[in-house]
């Protein structure tokens, strides 16, 4: 089945916030490959749901809504993350991370190698380490040009860091390019221009269907260079509404509008679910908040 044979545009717009958020996975084999950019309010969570029913999640939001992501990730019907990537040590990116690893099963973790000096002292990431710990589980550090997850058609390749050392921790971001079937979608966590550069100098394929862009959509990430070399057509961020930082920053939101791409903001649209059959792309939106 193709969503495009559906008529239309494929889109399915605003369906109805109260409604339970997808309720048409249960955890089991699935036709599509759905990918849940999570409304965690300042903050950023992905779940990839692979169409053998193994669950990919990367980051985890806040310690605010840690409680809300594990309660939300059951309601959908997770039981095992089989791949956690946690993108880089920012709370708002691990927040919510050791409630995560506590409560469900975890197959692989990955987390990129930071030195010493630049290390958060953070109490998330020092829980998070501890029930890493407890369970008896490792981190693996990504290597950049290497495929994680592959399943048939679909596969989650690591991209990004290709430096051992950055000036600002977000560039340590692992970035990821999850595909299905034909379609593509880049996850980039954090990761600033510097990053942005070494990855369009290390000649990698970044064109992708669907960015997921840096840094909240901050002027940081998003480079013009980048996004030529992406040229996705749905570009996705993840922010607050009304945050401190005043993300996404104008200038991202006017070069992926001067490049034509349609732009979901999880401030606006909230839970965005992208469903992809390895052909088309069905969007949609305005699904339950994690935490409301
Ligand atoms: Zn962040």
């Amino acid at each position: 089945m193709a969503f495009g044979s559906r008529g239309g545009t494929g889109m399915v717009a605003g369906s109805a916030p109260q409604s339970s958020s997808g309720a048409q996975l249960s955890g089991t084999e699935q036709d599509a490959t759905s990918v849940y950019f999570l409304d965690v309010g300042q903050g950023d969570s992905e779940l990839i749901r692979l169409k053998t029913g193994e669950n990919i999640l990367i980051d985890a939001g806040t310690p605010e809504t840690a409680q809300e992501l594990a309660d939300y990730l059951a309601d959908l019907g997770v039981s095992k993350i089989d791949c956690l990537v946690a993108t880089h040590p920012h709370a708002d990116h691990i927040g919510g991370m050791e409630q995560i690893v506590s409560r469900f099963e975890i197959g692989q973790i990955y987390m990129p190698r930071i030195p010493d000096s630049q290390i958060p002292t953070t109490a998330a990431y020092e829980k998070l380490l501890t029930a890493i710990d407890k369970k008896g589980l490792k981190i693996t550090a990504p290597k950049a040009g290497t495929v994680i997850v592959h399943n048939g058609d679909e596969k989650l390749e690591i991209l990004a860091p290709n430096s051992a050392k950055y000036d600002d921790l977000n560039s340590y971001s692992i970035v990821a390019m999850l595909t299905s079937g034909e379609k593509k979608f880049l996850f980039t966590g954090d990761a600033e221009s510097d990053s942005e550069k070494e990855m369009v100098a290390k000649g990698y394929d970044l064109r992708c269907d669907v960015l997921k862009c840096g840094h909240h959509g901050s002027s940081t990430s998003t480079s013009a260079a980048f996004l030529k070399a992406a040229n996705p057509k749905t570009a996705v961020i993840s922010c607050g509404l009304n945050n401190d930082y005043g993300h996404p920053h104008k200038e991202v939101i006017s070069r992926l509008q001067k490049a034509g791409v349609t732009i979901y903001r999880t401030d606006q649209q909230k839970t965005v679910l992208a469903q992809c059959d390895g052909k088309s792309i069905r969007f949609t939106t305005g699904l339950n908040s994690v935490g409301k």
